[in-house]
């Protein structure tokens, strides 16, 4: 069950786009999306489940991932809504088509798809026909992307989640924009897809020691306090830390994800739903090494 507050609030604004949309020609529900400006020049956009983040420089936009294909329009139209300068990059964070699926909308204006090449990799041996094969690609840990005076560095950390994920360092503004490594106030995403929960925590201890103050996220609020990296970090530890506790008791091991509790993050989004299936995960990666 998902308890939240926010939850709560973002129930009724999709109920009141629901209103809005039944009484409009198109009965379809749209989220309603938000621009929040984090800093001059640098925008989060979206609601919810999803945020992307762009930046205005003097020389064009840089859009980092797109969403779907209708999450994309939407960004598209915030960004011209603020300037008609060009989308000269598309930056994806990494593999997954939920991230990138809508990029074509950008690519449409004449901009360049730039990835990881862990990311183009996998993306070569699993197309899809919603997402846009990458243009160029980066390597190594870091690369910087600079267009009129504004500057992101491209930080990669080695393997945590997906293929070749990018968080984005903006050290003028002292923020960076990071997928899915951080989700502000929620418990691992159901059974955590795709995730390393060893070299998860190990790229969030990285992280925390970078130069920021805040953070831009993918889910659940555009942007929070640098303070939500190390609650992540502590909760995939508190609940390592469980698991290896109910190892050690001796618990029947399929018994283990059904046992723990970890009562300080009740009010956290997906506790109950999820708590159990993030336990497999870090019970499983424990008993297989992977
Ligand atoms: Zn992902």
């Amino acid at each position: 069950m998902l308890r939240s507050l926010r939850f709560a609030k973002l129930l009724a604004a999709a109920a009141f786009g629901l209103c809005l949309a039944v009484a409009g020609p198109v009965a379809k529900a749209r989220p309603v999306y938000r621009t929040t400006m984090i800093a001059p020049g640098l925008y989060s956009f979206g609601a919810g489940m999803a945020f992307n983040a762009f930046m205005i420089t003097d020389d064009g936009v840089i859009v980092m991932d797109s969403f779907d294909k209708a999450f994309a329009e939407a960004s598209l139209q915030a960004v011209r809504s603020l300037t008609d300068k060009p989308i000269k990059y598309v930056v994806y964070s990494h593999n997954h088509y939920d991230h990138i699926g809508g990029a074509q909308v950008f690519k449409a204006e004449g901009a360049t798809i730039l990835s990881h090449e862990a990311t183009a990799d996998w993306l070569k041996r699993h197309p899809s026909p919603e997402v846009v094969m990458p243009d160029r690609t980066w390597s190594g840990p870091k690369s910087e992307l600079r267009l009129g005076k504004s500057r992101i560095n491209l930080l990669y950390f080695g393997p945590n989640h997906g293929e070749g994920m990018t968080v984005f360092e903006f050290p003028n503004e002292r923020v960076i924009y990071t997928v899915d490594l951080v989700v502000p106030d929620r418990v691992g995403f159901a059974y955590m897809p795709d995730f390393s929960p060893r070299e998860w925590e190990r790229t969030l201890a990285e992280l925390d020691t970078l130069d920021f103050e805040r953070v831009m996220y993918a889910h659940n609020a555009p942007v929070g306090p640098r303070s939500s990296v190390a609650n992540q970090l502590r909760y995939l530890k508190d609940l390592r830390a469980a698991v290896v506790a109910e190892l050690a008791k001796g618990t029947p091991f399929m018994r283990i994800p059904y046992t723990i509790k970890l009562p300080q993050y009740e009010k956290w989004d997906g506790y109950e739903e999820w708590l159990p299936m993030n336990a497999w995960r870090v019970l499983l990666e424990i008993a297989m090494g992977v």
